[in-house]
């Protein structure tokens, strides 16, 4: 099943049309996108009655398909290759941070570069449909609504300024969070730990990977994290960035006006546009 914001109202797909949800539903389900992660399993077993695609079309542009998560967990570091070129040790347990919620954006979203320095990292995000807490990680996709694409957007300088880094505050500009352009359930994926995972500067691929590198994967990020937090229906994880990021190259390289476009096999394309803000 694929979940996306249309309009404004959460939708589901039906073959290559979009069905509203509260609609179709005769409002047993609400407009909200945020809402229907509370009842996830009710929502995935009314879906799978079958939609009258042709009777309740839904109609708009695509939004933030996950636009009020309760939390924001973000993980640094999960990528081998990523952990070298960032001069870091391979972390032995998830490096945990987040990013506020007034920095997520949706598909299409213009994003305002308020420097020159500012990073790309495209993310696997996990949108959580149990509360989750003190989960086995042999039993972490079980709390796993969907799937979809986002961007850890980095102003780097800022990120690592002070005692001690803060991440939180250097990757939550406004528009730093893009994620979409929809939340794919797992089942559709046919290898949901293998997933090829890019992005691209106006065509100029960046970052080019595969999920199966993750050195803490989707189940086990469930399990460690539940150790101590309690995940909440509709709350995100960003599982952390594959090698290619600009200041791991020399010279360093950051982002400049242009699309750029995220991608994850089996989920989507997710373009944003970049323009100056300073
Ligand atoms: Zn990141």
């Amino acid at each position: 099943m694929r979940v996306a914001n249309v309009g404004g109202r959460l939708a589901v797909a039906a073959g290559d049309r979009w069905v509203d949800v509260a609609t179709a539903s005769a409002g047993r389900f609400s407009p909200d996108p945020q809402a229907v992660y509370d009842r996830w399993d009710e929502f995935v077993a009314w879906a799978g009655e079958g939609l009258g695609a042709e009777a309740f079309p839904a109609t708009g542009g695509l939004g933030t398909p996950v636009p009020a998560p309760r939390q924001i967990v973000a993980i640094g570091l999960n990528y081998r290759e990523h952990a070298i070129e960032s001069n870091m040790a391979i972390p032995e347990h998830p490096v945990v941070f987040t990013k506020f919620q007034s920095s997520l954006a949706g598909p299409d979203a213009v994003v305002e570069l308020p420097s020159d320095g500012v990073d790309w990292e495209v993310e696997l995000v996990v949108v959580i449909g149990r509360e989750a807490h003190k989960v086995p990680a042999e039993k972490g996709w079980d709390f796993v609504a969907g799937l979809t694409v986002g961007q850890d957007l980095s102003w780097r300088a800022v990120q690592g300024r002070g005692p001690a880094p803060q991440f939180a505050i250097g990757k939550s500009y406004p528009g730093f969070s893009p994620i979409g352009p929809v939340v794919v359930t797992p089942d559709e994926l046919a290898d949901k730990d293998d997933l090829a995972i890019s992005c691209a500067l106006d065509g100029e691929v960046l970052q080019d990977g595969r999920t199966s590198d993750l050195i803490f994967g989707v189940a086990e990020l469930v399990g460690r994290l539940s150790e101590s937090l309690t995940l909440y229906p509709g709350d995100v994880i960003f599982t952390g960035t594959p090698k290619g990021v600009g200041m791991g190259r020399t010279p360093k390289r950051f982002l400049v006006p242009g699309t750029l476009t995220s991608s994850i096999e089996g989920i989507g394309d997710l373009s944003v546009t970049l323009v100056n803000g300073f």
